[in-house]
């Protein structure tokens, strides 16, 4: 059986406590009905990454993937601001876009945090972000609370093809 360990609980809780509540309660419905399910659950254990997001981390993040705006070395000194590690210059993470939002403007800015990311704790401790089983955790979410916004599905029609921009861990509200 998939668990958390203590300090995985507490943080866990931590970061849930720094969202809005009606993004946590619908997060920890779904948590509840995929931990009672044999199969969802292996496909590995939803654990929230990150909830609320510093103005400092957010600019790293936005650096990221824009080399021409943010060489490697202003990447990294915007990381380092935000108490993140360095990329070496053979980073493919370094070249990857991750968000479409500057500093203050993403609903992870906001305290408490409007948005909260998600990945797969695996048996081996690692975490994974399979769409597909990303996917099957949204509709739980959704069901939850049907105001929650999938990253996948930004424009909440039920259909993931029809987005440039899939952010798969995310979940949000905009309201
Ligand atoms: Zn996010």
């Amino acid at each position: 059986m998939l668990t958390l360990s203590k300090a995985q609980a507490a943080t866990q809780a931590a970061q849930l406590a720094l969202v809005r509540p009606e993004l946590a309660a619908a997060y920890t419905v779904a948590l509840e009905r995929w931990m009672g399910d044999r199969k969802l659950l292996l496909l590995g254990l939803p654990i929230i990454t990150e909830g609320h997001r510093s103005n400092a981390t957010q600019a790293a993040y936005y650096a990221q993937g824009r080399p021409l705006l943010y060489p490697l070395a202003e990447l990294n000194r915007l990381r380092k601001v935000a108490g993140l590690g360095p990329f070496s210059a053979k980073s493919t993470e370094a070249r990857r876009i991750i968000t479409y939002q500057q500093a203050g403007a993403s609903n992870h800015n906001h305290m408490p945090s409007w948005a909260l990311d998600v990945a797969l704790l695996q048996a081996d401790g690692s975490l994974t972000w399979d769409a597909g089983a990303l996917l099957l955790f949204a509709r739980l979410v959704r069901a939850a609370d049907a105001r929650v916004v999938h990253g996948a599905d930004w424009d909440h029609d039920g259909r993931t093809d029809d987005q440039a921009f899939h952010d798969w861990p995310h979940f949000e509200l905009t309201a």
